[in-house]
């Protein structure tokens, strides 16, 4: 049978590892032609040697999602390449998890709403023209579950998936007549090399094992959103009641989470 995605053009931000490196294999293995994009250019080149040596087709495309021109640029090359782009997965980001006075102001708070809403916005606001004129396509944008329920430490992330969340929710209603397609993907906690930027503050809170998802299954579902366009995918299912639960009973949410866990370990001086 023929993939659904056999021969779609696929550019995939953050795909230098974790959540975009995987789906990149997978969307390549159902016989998409992906365009590898991220700051690290030896892992877009591995990675794209190991896609091609499997049969498949990758470009590398280096950018800095912060850097406009950049952003563009690379936009532009895989236009001038392929003459389209059919499914956008805009997936780089990072996360700084700390008391918010702890927070870098420069590298912790300016970079992360940058790369994670800023840099997200640019590369949809790049690449939607070409949908538009085409009357055709789909935009995956990587927020979380922390893009639905805000917990201590996470303030300047939670404020980037949120608005990922809300960006998403308003852009589709923008473009939906005109045949392009907008989801938002809103995983939990995955094993990926994301812990090696957030810093020490949660280290002693560490989900477990047992509740982190592999970075191959959150792309699995990446890749069947693909192939099913919908508003949302969150996953685990789980999550869903929680976000219920907050939003109804948000000061219940509160206290317990002042009682068990902010007196406890915020320590003010
Ligand atoms: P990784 O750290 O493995 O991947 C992050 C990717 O983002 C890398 O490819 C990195 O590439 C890229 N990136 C970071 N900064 C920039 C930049 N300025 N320009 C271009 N690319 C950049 O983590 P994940 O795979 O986990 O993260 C992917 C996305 O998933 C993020 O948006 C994250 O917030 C989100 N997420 C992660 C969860 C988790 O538990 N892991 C849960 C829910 C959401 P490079 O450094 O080469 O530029």
């Amino acid at each position: 049978m023929k993939s659904k995605l056999a021969n779609k053009v696929v550019l995939i931000t953050g795909a230098s590892s974790g959540f975009g490196a995987d789906s990149a294999r997978l969307f390549a293995r159902r016989g998409a032609r992906v365009v590898l994009a991220a700051r690290r250019l030896d892992r877009l080149q591995a990675l794209a040697e190991e896609i091609q040596a499997a049969g498949g087709e990758a470009l590398v495309a280096p950018v800095d999602v912060t850097r406009r021109a950049e952003v563009e640029a690379m936009v532009k090359t895989v236009l001038e390449v392929y003459g389209q782009v059919d499914i956008l997965f805009n997936n780089a980001g990072f996360g700084r998890l700390d008391w918010l006075e702890n927070l870098d102001p420069d590298r912790d708070i300016e970079t992360q709403v940058a790369v994670n809403l800023t840099g997200l916005i640019l590369v949809t606001r790049a690449v939607l023209p070409h949908m538009l004129a085409r009357r055709a396509g789909h935009i995956i944008h990587m927020s979380s579950v922390a893009g639905w329920i805000a917990a201590p430490l996470y303030s300047v992330y939670a404020a980037t998936k949120f608005g990922v969340r809300a960006f998403t929710d308003a852009l589709r209603r923008e473009v939906a007549p005109f045949g392009v397609r907008v989801s938002g993907i809103y995983p939990g906690p995955a094993a990926t090399e994301f812990g090696q930027h957030s810093g020490q503050a949660l280290k002693e809170f560490k989900t477990p094992a047992f509740l982190r998802m592999s970075s191959e299954a959150v792309a699995r579902r990446v890749v069947w959103l693909a192939a099913h366009p919908r508003r949302a995918v969150i996953l685990p299912w789980y999550y869903r009641p929680v976000f219920f639960f907050d939003a109804v009973v948000p000061g219940l949410v509160d206290r317990v989470i002042q009682t068990a866990f902010v007196r406890r370990y915020h320590k003010v001086g």
